[in-house]
């Protein structure tokens, strides 16, 4: 037998759970449903039932969504073999998808009947339908991930092209999250890698300039807000950055908390910044110092002008004209010494100011006061008081300086105090504790309008004034007290300052002088007012004519002969016409057209001959330490303050022993 017999293929058909089944349609009688009992199971048919009654039970639970197709299916079985799936509702195991395969034939009877195999494919389908959704899950995946890559890269992209630096770390455990390219190059970190390990320093060591920012963030470990603020990242280092910062409270991805941080650098702004307030500060000094020119030294210029017209009137009385002279010359001087004080700020400010020593007697600034405040004084019907309670009168004090800090005191003092008022100078010694010197005690008080609580802390700031006091017409700079406390500071002295609106003001000065003998000051005295010059030559190098014809008539009073030369090309000139020995001494201007003053000196000094080491003194206008050093570094031997007096003219060729 090469053939598998009816029997095994029944148990086959079995085994593989396919129903058998065959349905009869005969004209005029109802359809009739053959099956076998793994159709019956399959179809949900229990107990005993007629042909009839199972093709109704089969009909009635095709799925109803199906049953058109399986109307079809039934139409086409009656022509040709065909197959169907489609889902059967199986009373007691529920939906079933069913795999149904039939053939058509004619019974010898004549009446059409079809017959076929029914199998239950639902865990195939199941199977399939979960193998098929894997496959597009796992397609959907991979397509999500290539999103997700492609977002992230744009997203990386985006943010490393920013200008501003974004940083993001999780709190509380310092995660760093993101770090574009510009927060990396702040922090100075080279990677993203590498921040993982450093982030917790690199914070620690940023520096926040305003005061409450660090206790700000602080909140944020607890919050969830955002915080603007200014920091410094790399103070200090080369590649210090000022920052505009914003630090906000976020949840990242993962559903931690973060802080999102994105920094804006601010360092070239603030180069420019800087450098703008630079130059507004500048022009304010300038209009500042313009100020000054216009009403501080016009105090001076008018006891100036006022002693010449009452010289004029008076002109003949002699002893009364001498008076003023005296006067006159002591207010040009004053006035000289406050053109170098408003110099002097600009040369406090950059470090270069330094104290001068000389006798002087602490008395004199009775007259001083005198001279420079009567007239205000008087025609604002001020009552002044001055007690002077010193007993080492004679000190060794930069005189200008200290002159320069009771005048500014005074003049503030007759200045704020409405007419009628009263101002008082006590300049009093207290017992010292350095032995060899005085401790002095200047009080300088008014009745005036007195400076408000609010100002009092920034009275010696530069170009700050008492808005009251601008608002009432007032002229000033704003530049006095700061001069004056510089001053104070460098004499190593103390000032102190106590007032009430409407009430008045009181200052007061500590200040240690050596204490000098009376005879020093007789010394310079005599030392300085002599000039004889008789039988010397001097040769002058001097442009300016004015200036020329003043010290020609000065040398020519001390019975010099001088030859004039305009300038260095001029003097050298004349220098080399004459024989060796002819001239004692050479008096040069230092601004010169054509050759300098410092550029003959050096000239002259490369002279082949004697003629190389002629006295050489330098006369002026710069009054400054290091423009005297500059004439000497010339090769010059001395060095006189224009306008030239006869005193230190006649000191600096002395100390020439010539
Ligand atoms: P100013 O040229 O404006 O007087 P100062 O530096 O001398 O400049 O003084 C600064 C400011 O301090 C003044 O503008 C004024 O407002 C206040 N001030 C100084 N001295 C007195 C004073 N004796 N009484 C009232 N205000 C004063």
């Amino acid at each position: 037998m090469n053939q598998l017999n009816e029997t095994d293929a029944e148990k086959i058909l079995s085994a593989v759970r396919i129903g058998l089944w065959r349905v009869e349609f005969e004209e005029g009688k109802p359809t009739r449903f053959y099956a076998d009992a793994v159709m019956d199971e399959l179809l949900g048919v229990t107990g005993d039932v007629t042909p009839e009654e199972r093709f109704r039970f089969h009909i009635a639970h095709v799925h109803p969504a199906d049953m058109s197709m399986f109307q079809e299916y039934a139409d086409k079985l009656a022509e040709v073999r065909t197959e169907i799936v489609y889902r059967y509702l199986h009373p007691l195991k529920g939906e079933m998808i069913v795999r149904c395969g039939g053939v058509r034939d004619v019974s010898e009877k004549g009446f059409i009947y079809t017959m076929g195999t029914h199998q239950d494919i639902s865990e195939t389908v199941r199977l399939e339908r979960e193998r098929e959704m894997e496959r597009r899950l796992t397609e959907m995946n991979k397509s999500l991930q290539r999103n997700r890559e492609r977002r992230e890269d744009y997203y990386r992209e985006l943010l490393d092209i920013q200008s501003c630096g974004i940083l993001a770390y999780t709190i509380p455990d310092h995660r760093v999250v993101h770090m574009n390219a510009e927060a990396l190059r702040m922090y100075g970190i080279k990677n993203i890698g590498d921040a993982q390990g450093k982030i917790g320093n690199a914070l620690r060591s940023v520096y926040y300039p305003k005061p409450g920012t660090v206790e700000r963030l602080r909140k944020l470990q607890k919050e969830d807000d955002s915080v603007d603020y200014e920091c410094i990242i790399g103070k200090g280092s080369s590649n210090e950055s000022h920052i505009v910062a914003k630090t906000k409270i976020v949840q990242i991805p993962t559903g931690e908390r973060a802080a999102l941080t994105t920094f804006v650098d601010i360092s070239e702004m603030m180069v420019l910044k800087n450098a703008l307030r630079q130059a507004e500060e500048g022009s304010r000094a300038k209009s500042a110092f313009l100020f000054a020119m216009s009403h501080d030294l016009r105090t001076p210029m008018n006891a100036i002008i006022g002693y010449a017209n009452l010289m004029e009137t008076h002109w003949g009385e002699q002893e009364l004209t001498a008076g003023y002279l005296k006067k006159l010359k002591e207010a040009s001087q004053f006035l000289l010494g406050l053109i170098g004080n408003v110099l002097e700020l600009a040369r406090i400010e950059s470090g270069k100011e330094s104290l001068s020593e000389e006798v002087w007697d602490m008395r004199k600034l009775e007259d001083t006061i005198d001279m420079l405040l009567n007239d205000e004084i008087v025609r604002k019907h001020l009552k002044l008081e001055k007690h002077m309670r010193v007993t080492h009168p004679y000190i060794y004090c930069d005189a200008m300086k200290l002159r320069e800090i009771l005048m500014n005191l005074m003049s503030n003092a007759v200045k704020y105090t409405p007419a009628g008022g009263k101002v008082c100078l006590t300049m009093e010694e207290l017992p010292s504790e350095k032995a060899g010197y005085a401790q002095f005690r200047g009080i300088v008080e008014d009745s005036g309008i007195g400076i408000s609580a609010e100002y009092l802390p920034h009275i010696f700031e530069e170009f700050t004034r008492e808005r009251n006091s601008s608002e009432s017409g007032i002229q000033g700079t704003g530049l006095g007290l700061r001069i004056v406390k510089s001053f104070v500071d460098m004499m190593d002295g103390s000032i102190l300052v106590e007032s009430e609106q409407g009430k008045g003001t009181r200052f007061t000065v500590l200040l240690s002088c050596r204490i000098a003998e009376k005879n020093a000051l007789k010394q310079k005295e005599a030392s300085t007012d002599r000039l004889m010059l008789s039988g010397k030559r001097i040769l002058l190098a001097e442009d300016n004519v004015l200036n020329a014809e003043i010290a020609m008539t000065l040398l020519a009073d001390a019975q010099a002969e001088v030859d004039l030369a305009e300038d260095g090309v001029c003097a050298i000139q004349k220098l080399r016409e004459v024989p060796e020995g002819y001239y004692d001494l050479i008096l040069t201007d230092i601004q010169m057209p054509r050759m300098n003053g410092y550029e003959m000196a050096k000239t002259i000094r490369a002279l082949p001959d004697a003629k190389a080491s002629i006295p050489i003194i330098a006369m002026t206008a710069n009054a400054f330490e290091e423009d005297r050093r500059a004439a000497l570094a010339a090769g010059m031997d001395g060095y006189v303050v224009k306008p030239v007096e006869t005193a230190a003219l006649g000191k600096a060729i002395a100390e020439l022993k010539i």
